[in-house]
């Protein structure tokens, strides 16, 4: 009997999946914007074996730890900046009020942190950038919190000077977060009050500087899939520890407000898609997972690519109680990154 092998598809033409297990999977190497792209536009069909092999890639590539973190507001409210999806800008009539946490509030955060077994403990402020006071207060704060919780201290403070970057350096901020939110082409679209290129360079500080680069941003603003392969490797560009995903959850009171959620399915295609962009790094779940993909969609993201979540509450909405994520991890035998592992 003769054996009629079928012909070998000229490169770049072999099925998708094919091209990403060859590609990313097996060398780690991050899938090119055309490819991103074809996972965004991808059939419905496909959807669970892209989620599988966007499992298969963390797994190969990160293992099975997540990493947990807590987040703490110091800041709240009242920014000058105009970002259309943020209720905590001081231009729109949102009901978040601008407040203040004290050094004791914080050291008590981040203890409450450390119990759910999080090794992630991140301060974040709602300013263009650090000012005298911010800064003393974020001092003070990490200084008293290293004396009474054993956790890695992370920050989010917006845009920094160089002697900024030095000065979070010295006190031990040993990841700071700022994310770039969307695809620069986009970018103009939601924040007319400073620019991409703005956020760029406190990120390149940062990551020259030598502390953990955390940098996403919010799928669902009204980026095209275009914008949102172009976001997704210009992330890759540069290179973070961990990119937070977060999907819109419109506020009342900003100018997204109407938005419609993204589709479920649109969210975990870009799971998927991210992941084959960043196969080697922590892609955490932030904001907006639960009203996007519900309790079911968790554990989707978790089976798709998601290696690290973020615990209770975020800054100005309501999350799942830590203890179900917890129960999730236990429930799907993957381990809480140890502290020691951090390190
Ligand atoms: S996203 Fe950040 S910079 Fe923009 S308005 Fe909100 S707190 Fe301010």
């Amino acid at each position: 009997m003769v054996r009629v092998m079928a012909p070998k598809p000229p490169p770049g033409t072999a099925p998708l999946l094919d091209r990403i297990r060859s590609t990313v999977l097996e060398s780690g190497t991050g899938l090119d914007e055309a490819g991103v792209l074809e996972v965004l536009t991808s059939p419905d069909e496909t959807l669970p074996d892209l989620l599988g092999l966007a499992h298969e890639v963390r797994m190969r590539w990160c293992g099975p730890e997540v990493e947990v973190e807590g987040i703490v507001s110091v800041k709240t409210g009242g920014c000058p900046e105009d970002c259309h999806f943020c209720s905590q800008s001081g231009r729109f009539d949102s009901p978040v009020r601008a407040m203040w946490l004290d050094i004791a509030a914080l050291v008590e955060a981040a203890k409450q942190t450390a119990e759910t077994g999080a090794t992630e403990f991140c301060i974040v402020a709602a300013v263009r950038g650090p000012d005298e006071r911010l800064m003393a207060q974020v001092r003070d704060g990490v200084t008293a919190i290293k004396e009474a919780v054993d956790i890695n201290v992370a920050a989010s403070l917006g845009m920094l000077t160089q002697a900024q970057v030095d000065e979070l350096v010295e006190i031990g901020i040993h990841r700071y977060n700022h994310n770039l939110e969307t695809a620069r082409s986009f970018f103009p679209s939601v924040v007319s009050t400073h620019s991409w290129q703005e956020r760029w360079d406190t990120l390149r500080m940062v990551r020259d500087a030598g502390m953990e680069v955390c940098c996403g941003g919010i799928l669902g603003l009204g980026e095209s899939l275009e914008q949102r392969a172009e976001f997704a490797v210009q992330l890759a560009a540069l290179g973070p520890d961990e990119v937070p995903l977060n999907f819109l959850n419109p506020r009342p009171g900003t100018p997204l407000h109407d938005r419609v959620v993204l589709d479920p399915r649109d969210a975990l295609r870009a799971i998927a898609a991210f992941r084959f962009a960043l196969p080697r790094t922590i892609l955490r779940f932030a904001g907006g997972r639960e009203i996007t993909l519900g309790d079911l969609g968790t554990r989707d993201g978790l089976l798709g690519g998601v290696n690290a979540i973020i615990v209770g509450n975020y800054l100005t909405t309501l999350g799942r109680p830590a203890s179900d994520d917890l129960a999730l991890l236990a429930d799907l035998a993957m381990p809480v990154k140890a502290l020691s592992a951090t390190l």
